[in-house]
């Protein structure tokens, strides 16, 4: 009996591991995420892939690992983060799911693509409007939508709770935070997201951020100088 219910927890278990993987694409060194779970169904955080190397290198490793890509999703609507969605939208359908409060910025991408000397893409349309999302689902795996705005006015944050992943796009890095000096950026805002969106979700989740290395909130809330200074002093970011 004792044996029957092991195995049973253990097929559980299995069922609910989601598998992540990250590539860092274009000039900007952009996280793309990969996320998928027993069904091989797959969504792609963030897709920066830039050049025909990139797309090749996403494609080989979605053929690879017999994966079905069936959703882009955005934390935010820079350029950086959203040079890829096309070839996703052109070469397996996926839909894009995106906070329509990030669409004008989303729009700047051809003026930022001369800017950077990378051939334009076309601007992907938001097929799910993440400004009124909670969840978004790909093959049996949900991820809770947090509005976390400050780096730009749409910026979402992409929470796993099975696993404790937490995608933030640019609002938090590893001992950092997202610039607020962008057009539709806010410093306060940005804190406040920080301060009551994320860091109380404890200090047990992995922060996923969209450009270097993954942390956790525990870390971010001991050695992260902008978050450490806003609870010691307790500054007030409403
Ligand atoms: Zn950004």
């Amino acid at each position: 009996m004792f044996a029957l219910f092991f195995v049973y927890l253990l097929l559980e278990l299995k069922c609910r591991i989601m598998n992540i993987v990250k590539f860092a694409f274009n000039p900007l060194q952009e996280n793309t995420y990969i996320l998928w779970d027993q069904t091989k169904e797959c969504a792609i955080i963030d897709a920066g892939n830039a050049s025909a190397r990139e797309d090749r290198v996403l494609a080989d490793f979605i053929a690879e690992n017999g994966l079905t890509p069936v959703l882009a999703i955005n934390t935010h609507g820079h350029f950086d983060h959203l040079l890829g969605v096309a070839f996703l939208q052109n070469t397996y359908g996926v839909k894009f799911a995106m906070s329509k409060a990030d669409a004008s910025i989303a729009e700047q991408m051809m003026s930022h693509c001369a800017m950077f000397g990378l051939d334009a893409t076309e601007v992907p349309t938001i097929d799910i409007d993440l400004a009124t999302a909670t969840e978004i689902g790909f093959g049996e795996t949900t991820l809770r939508v947090i509005p976390t705005p400050g780096h730009t006015p749409g910026g979402v944050s992409l929470l796993h709770t099975e696993s404790g992943a937490l995608f933030t796009g640019d609002t938090i890095f590893r001992e950092c935070i997202g610039r607020t000096d962008l057009p539709g950026g806010d410093y306060n805002a940005l804190m406040n997201s920080i301060l009551t969106r994320i860091i109380p979700l404890g200090d047990e989740i992995t922060i996923y951020s969209g450009h270097g290395d993954k942390s956790t909130i525990g870390h971010e809330s001991l050695y992260n100088p902008f978050v450490v200074e806003a609870i010691n002093e307790e500054v007030n970011y409403n």
